[in-house]
């Protein structure tokens, strides 16, 4: 029986994947199907007698088969017996989904074609579950175990284990949080829902020029921080903060989610002051947002034009958080592979929990 089986890393197929043509639906039409799946998903769908078709196709104004080329060669990790009985994880060579749970793969020196079955029961040569994945899936995953992108540095029995253990036998991914868009997409077959495109963009497109574009020429994120009287009306706000050095509560500002401390910031006016310093925002900026590669980041600190001398790095986190944030029936191609990493990052987040747990 046919079936698909999607990466373990970043839940995406590996083949199915349909980019729509301009004539086969209009932009409009599309406008339409993704506005009824925002209401459905927001449980305020209407019924509508003149309801279009649905369509199982990627908007082309968003991706392109170039774009989502990546998604069809995948790698595997396994688990097999050595000659002394002995357990040793392997990563093999490149190879392709076959179908029905089954992918070839090349293994050895000289390699040789192989097949394995995805996650269910092994064969004589690997006894245990396979776990398939895209390459590029698997760098973003090295670096949240290791910080690089070089497979040595990672403990690959530790990671068997701990991929393992998310496996349901029966199962065509791990058990890991891949996001709303990419569970309903995981049918018996990768569904191209239209309003997804972000979900299958290539996770390594670089956003560095459109950092360098938008901090040079978007006057918004140069306006300087307002002035506030901390004695606002001859009233001195108190603050279990306010006895702790300034650089003290900067470490523990920078521990927070963006989203923790934008709240703290809202009803703190404290801590609102405090974190008014532009070099806090800075740092905060990469640790917050640990996933955007090294050329991104590069960009943030300088240019071939430095970066304007009054930016105002809140502002830039602000806009950098909102411009990323993988959002069902987002629009801006440039952001969208960006926003894929930022989703693969935090799955690899949550198995790199159990995969330290393991390594202990
Ligand atoms: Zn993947």
């Amino acid at each position: 029986m046919a079936f698909d089986c999607y990466c373990a890393i970043c839940g995406v197929g590996f083949s199915g994947m349909r980019v729509g043509s301009p004539s086969d639906a209009t932009p409009d039409r599309r406008r339409r199907c993704v506005e009824r799946i925002a209401r459905s998903l927001e449980g305020t769908t209407t019924v509508d007698a003149d309801e279009d078709e649905p369509i199982y196709t990627y908007d082309p104004r968003l991706v392109d088969s170039d774009n989502v080329a990546w998604t069809s060669q995948l790698h595997c990790l396994g688990m097999h017996d050595d000659a002394t009985g002995k357990s040793r994880a392997f990563i093999s060579g490149p190879g392709y989904y076959a179908d029905a749970g089954e992918l070839a793969v090349k293994i050895g020196q000289p390699s040789k074609r192989t097949y394995f079955n995805c996650y269910g029961f092994g064969t004589d040569e690997v006894p245990g579950p396979v776990m398939p994945f895209h390459w590029c899936c698997f760098e973003i995953l090295l670096r949240t175990l290791t910080g690089t992108t070089e497979p040595r540095n990672v403990n690959l029995e530790a990671l068997y284990d701990a991929m393992s253990s998310l496996c349901n036998w029966s199962g065509s991914a791990l058990r890991l949080p891949y996001g709303e868009d990419v569970l309903r997409a995981q049918g018996k077959y990768w569904q191209c829902l239209p309003g997804a495109e972000y979900s299958v963009s290539h996770p390594g497109t670089s956003i560095k020029d459109a950092i360098q574009t938008h901090i040079q020429t978007n006057q918004n994120l140069r306006i300087p921080p307002v002035d506030i009287d901390i004695t606002i009306g001859n009233r001195h706000p108190t603050n279990p903060f306010g006895t702790l050095p300034t650089e003290l509560i900067h470490h523990i500002c920078s521990l927070l989610p963006g989203d923790s401390l934008k709240s703290l910031i809202q009803a703190s006016l404290f801590i609102h002051l405090v974190t008014r310093d532009n070099a806090f925002w800075k740092r905060f900026i990469e640790s917050d947002i640990p996933w955007l590669d090294e050329a991104d980041t590069h960009a943030l600190r300088t240019s071939s034009s430095s970066p304007p001398t009054d930016l105002n790095y809140q502002l830039v986190h602000q806009w950098l958080d909102a411009a990323t944030t993988p959002t069902y029936g987002m629009a801006d191609p440039v952001f969208m592979g960006a926003a894929n990493r930022r989703r693969i990052w935090g799955v690899c987040e949550e198995l790199s929990r159990s995969y330290r747990a393991l390594c202990k």
